[in-house]
């Protein structure tokens, strides 16, 4: 059975869900007991509903879609929103209105976010009750989303930098070759490469080379647009997937990164570090079989800027 207390103060309540038991549930005065069964019996059928209907996603989105409309025949509201800082999520569902009444929900001794109503007239106590009632429903689903989430994202990113990490990249590649063919746009890719990064660890120690990493990942990050897919291909090895992009658009921004890594001091065991790279640039061109060959364009080419000298862009010609 799944336990509820909640606190509350006008318009927000804290419930926290554990597996325990709750209090005991004050029988409600004047209610007959053939009433009191029906009410019973037609709350379990709701709730098991609900319960059937949730389960059937792990999307965050959807979920808190589905449970707005299983909960509006009961509440009538104009919007729902789901927030949960520490994952970063906002979700809202419906047209914001001027009366709300905020759940807090806690499972488990673990904060997993807050669930607002909203609507134009007040919600009732009674409503207020049958809205915490109803979430008793949500929580067991929204945590494995979350879970979920958290999984996929983790799947996602490269632990060092939290950009993309290899696989994304790859995926990401082929998807985008075959736009790119499908509809005749160009698409260009970039792989940038630490000079001497081996010499760097060698001196300062690992770790200042990780630390060397990630302020890297991010000096890259702040040049780049929404649409630019920057990942952590390996070491001391990014990639930044350019949609839409022709080969002199790809050459400019390479010679920025370039730049900016140069001009930029990185401070590292109290000492100010300057570091140079080199990079490959290629576009797609229509005699391309495979996404691997726009890869191996881009790499063959980083391998001449690394021969030439290091320190420079290099594109792929035709
Ligand atoms: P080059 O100019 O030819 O690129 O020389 P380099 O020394 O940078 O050589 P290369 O790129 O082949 O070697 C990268 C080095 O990066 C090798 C390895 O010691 C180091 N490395 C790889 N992964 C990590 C990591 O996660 N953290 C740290 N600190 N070092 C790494
Ligand atoms: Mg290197």
């Amino acid at each position: 059975m799944l336990g509820v207390t909640a606190t509350k103060q006008d318009g927000f309540t804290t419930v926290v869900f554990s597996q325990k038991s709750s209090e005991p549930v004050p029988e409600p005065r004047a209610v007959s007991a053939s009433r009191r069964t029906r009410l019973y019996r037609r709350g379990l059928d709701q709730a098991l509903r609900t319960v059937a209907v949730l389960q059937t996603t792990l999307d965050l989105d959807q979920l808190i879609k589905l449970f707005s409309r299983e909960v509006s025949a009961e509440v009538p509201h104009s919007s729902i929103q789901y927030q949960n800082e520490s994952q970063e999520i906002n979700i809202i569902s419906g047209r914001a209105a001027k009366q709300i009444h905020t759940f807090e929900l806690i499972v488990e001794d673990k904060a997993i976010g807050q669930i607002t109503f909203s609507r134009g007239k007040p919600f009732s106590d009674r409503e207020a009750a049958q809205l915490e009632y109803m979430l008793c429903s949500l929580v067991y689903p929204l945590r494995n989303a979350l879970q979920y989430k958290r999984a996929f994202r983790a799947s996602m990113t490269d632990p060092l930098t939290g950009i993309y990490n290899r696989s994304v990249m790859e995926s990401a590649l082929n998807r985008e070759s075959g736009l790119a063919l499908r509809h005749k746009t160009p698409l260009s890719l970039i792989i940038l490469d630490i000079d001497n990064f081996k010499h760097i660890n060698d001196t300062y120690g690992h770790q200042a080379g990780d630390e060397l990493i990630i302020a890297l990942s991010q000096t890259i990050s702040k040049e780049l647009r929404k649409t630019d897919m920057l990942a952590r291909y390996g070491g001391d090895e990014f990639t930044i997937l350019l949609s839409n992009t022709d080969r002199l658009g790809a050459t400019t921004l390479a010679n920025n990164l370039r730049k900016k890594i140069e001009s930029t001091s990185y401070s590292v065991n109290d000492e100010e570090l300057d570091i140079t790279v080199s990079i490959g640039v290629s576009t797609s061109q229509d005699s391309d079989n495979t996404s691997n060959d726009l890869f191996l364009r881009a790499d063959e080419a980083l391998y001449q800027a690394k021969r030439e000298g290091r320190n420079r862009v290099q594109t792929a010609c035709d």
